[in-house]
């Protein structure tokens, strides 16, 4: 058999193995497969690739047209799907395996593409928050915004997951402008090589935006500087030892940290044998042990059922295990495949007999269970194995002892702030679970565990059709937990991007903040334009431009005609001396939407023309009441432009509504689509 050499990608070229290079074997069979690593690599060219290259181009663009390159990646990647698929069973990972890695690594890049798209600007700059009014008169005002760090995030990922680890990391990183130097763990290495190779060769990425340490880091960490990231997930030893570099103490270098954690699932007590909750939470259970062989920083490690239920869980759950075919990943008939390598294997062995001195296995026999189409004595095959513990408050192994593998342990609480004691005695987790179909308890242990978890995943009958699962982190979610787990935070939406991004508070004008935020604030210049911004394209409306209406007087039949023709004849429309009676109101008060009507009214260039669509409004507010013999005006102006498609964007309209005497009765943000 061919040992397949795995380069690393350094400024601009792959590198063979050389000198320090370290064998890997397949989780199958357990023979070599691959090399990779290489004691010459040039790191501190690859950093300055990523600085000098790699961080120019990407901030150049602008977040559109990264999320646009990122939704291109993700399509080509999809496209590829089927060769890292067959190489990844080499890492003992089955089909459906493959598609928590591969399918769920493309699908978190799309995600970030289409928020990035959504809920970031067409530009620079991101905006993080309101605008703070700092001053009584609005000439001096606070804003945070974001910009892209000017260094380069290096990203260490852990063996279990080759695609996924990378992408979750990569999206976001990329999103936010900045380059990444990418450093798998050995074992799996040669699937996030190939997944490294179809992105560089699509040429979609710039360069310097992407390089690859397959081995060794060498003495990289040593060089990290303050405009650097690292974004870690493996163990908490690896973690301590990491994050205690000496540059990334004394420069400050943001250390993301994803560790492993003993995530605990919670059987609620009113889920009893009989009820749709119980069955729930064995299949859960069940998937959680075996997927991966377990090996998922997210799966159930200890099982807490109310103690009357421990014998009917530990029946379900066994019957159900007995059914997981072990085998090779290939076949189809397989469940669950083998660990990564023989090494894991041996790690998981001695953490489960720590486990056993405060345990009973009441499943799974290690030295006696059936492997399909492959060689049990070669590969890296476990069965999966269930402990009971019968004292779990004198207990500690069971709580703090990770076994990488398809182990869980069982333990019985007598009531549900025993259940939340027992949960957080694993000092703190990526995900708990609750199957309960009982709110309070839900809101119980939200208020006595959610500070000891990154992530509580409810489920019952109402929601287990659609739920995700207990082990997957979602893009739109953060994934991350306190204290064991590593203090760390992915992932979430744009909060993610935010770790690779500096955040600075802006103090300034009015018209400095528009400038900085190509968003226009209040109190900031009014541009006049050369006709009504209705008659007038996308691209040729400014920020600030603003149009006064003339005023128009609210008058008593207006109030009842709209009163009458909408149905809306609230009191304080209709009623002189009830609406005295209520604090808010002088008297009957024009009704809100009817000012907004005769805003639109004022404000609105009848013919067609390039606004398509009013698509909404945001940030309503009535300020004053308006009564019969009030005039209103409006002020309309153009504070942002976002690209939609080829042929509109969204024009966002600030509008003050004001009265005779100057007065803001009402302000608002209005949405349009407007053509190119
Ligand atoms: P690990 O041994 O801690 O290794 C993690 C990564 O660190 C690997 O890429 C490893 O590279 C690298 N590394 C080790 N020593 C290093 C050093 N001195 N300098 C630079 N890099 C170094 O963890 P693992 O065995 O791969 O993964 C299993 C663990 O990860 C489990 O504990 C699991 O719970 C945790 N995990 C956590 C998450 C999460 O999101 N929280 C996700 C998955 C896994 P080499 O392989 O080359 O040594």
């Amino acid at each position: 058999m061919t040992i397949q050499q795995i380069s690393s990608f350094a400024a601009g070229d792959w590198v063979a193995p050389g000198e320090g290079s370290r064998e890997i074997a397949s989780a199958v069979t357990g023979e070599v497969i691959a090399a990779a690593g290489n004691n010459a690599l040039d790191v501190q060219g690859m950093l300055d690739h990523a600085r000098n290259v790699g961080g120019p181009a990407l901030r150049k663009m602008t977040f559109h047209e990264r999320a646009k390159m990122l939704k291109t990646l993700s399509l080509h990647l999809g496209k590829h799907k089927q060769a890292l698929y067959d190489l990844s069973f080499n890492t003992g990972a089955t089909q459906s395996d493959h598609m928590i890695d591969i399918d769920g690594g493309i699908g978190t890049m799309f995600v970030f593409a289409s928020k990035g798209r959504r809920e970031m600007p067409d530009g620079h700059v991101y905006l993080d928050g309101e605008v703070e009014q700092l001053s009584r008169n609005g000439t001096f005002l606070g804003q945070h915004i974001c910009t892209p760090l000017q260094g380069v995030a290096i990203h260490i990922n852990a063996f279990n997951f080759p695609v996924w680890g990378m992408l979750e990391k990569l999206a976001p990183t990329l999103l936010a402008g900045v380059p990444a130097i990418v450093k798998p763990a050995t074992n799996s290495c040669y699937v996030t090589e190939l997944c490294v190779r179809i992105m560089l060769e699509s040429g979609i990425l710039p360069a310097g935006a992407l390089q690859l340490v397959s081995g060794g880091l060498g003495d990289m960490l040593d060089r990290l500087t303050m405009q650097d990231v690292v974004s870690f997930t493996g163990s908490a030893d690896t973690a301590l030892r990491l994050r205690s570099n000496p540059a990334i103490l004394e420069n400050s270098v943001r250390f993301v940290a994803e560790q492993d954690s003993l995530n605990a699932s919670i059987l609620g007590p009113d889920a009893e044998p009989g009820t749709p909750e119980f069955d729930l939470f064995i299949k859960e259970v069940q998937r959680e042990m075996t997927t991966k062989a377990g090996q998922k920083c997210t799966a159930i490690r200890r099982i807490i059922a109310p103690e009357p239920q421990v014998q009917a869980v530990i029946e379900a759950l066994s019957a159900r295990l007995a059914k997981t075919v072990i085998g090779d990943p290939r076949l189809e008939t397989t469940r669950m495949g083998a660990l990564v390598s023989n090494a894991q294997k041996r790690d998981v062995l001695e953490k489960a007999a720590i486990i056993g001195q405060e345990a009973e296995r009441v499943f799974g026999n290690p030295s006696d269970f059936t492997v399909d189409g492959a060689d049990a004595d070669k590969g890296a095959f476990l069965p999966p194995m269930l402990f009971h513990c019968a004292n779990p408050d004198a207990a500690q192994r069971v709580h703090d002892t990770e076994a990488f593998g398809p182990v869980s342990t069982i333990m019985g609480y007598s009531d549900i702030d025993h259940a939340i004691k027992l949960a957080n005695k694993g000092q703190g987790s990526l995900v708990a679970s609750v199957i309960t179909h009982d709110p309070n308890v839900a809101r119980q242990v939200v208020l006595g565990a959610g500070a000891y978890h990154g992530r509580l995943y409810f489920n019952d009958r109402a929601s287990m059709k659609e739920s995700t699962g207990h082990g997957s982190p979602l893009p739109h979610l953060v994934h991350g937990g306190p204290g064991r787990a590593g203090g760390g935070e992915e992932m979430g939406g744009v909060r993610g991007v935010k770790h690779y991004m500096q955040r600075t508070a802006i103090q300034g004008s009015p018209d400095i903040l528009s400038a900085i935020g190509n968003k226009w604030v209040p109190g900031a210049t009014e541009i006049e334009g050369p006709s009504h911004p209705f008659t007038r394209r996308y691209h040729d409306l400014s920020i600030g431009e603003t149009i006064h209406t003339g005023s128009r007087t609210v008058t008593m039949e207006d109030i009842e005609h709209f009163a009458h023709f909408t149905g809306d004849t609230f009191y304080a429309h209709m009623d002189q001396a009830a609406a005295e009676r209520n604090p808010f109101f002088p008297g009957r008060v024009a009704h809100g939407y009817l000012l907004l009507s005769f805003a639109a009214g004022l404000f609105v260039e009848p013919n067609e023309g390039p606004v398509l669509a009013n698509t909404g409004l945001d940030g309503l507010r009535f300020m004053k009441p308006v009564e019969a013999g009030d005039a209103i005006k409006v002020r309309l102006t153009v504070k942002n432009k976002t690209k939609r498609n080829e042929d509109y964007g969204e024009v966002r309209w600030h509008v003050t509504l004001t009265n005779q005497h100057d007065e803001q009765v009402a302000e608002y943000e209005l949405l349009t689509m407007v053509a190119y």
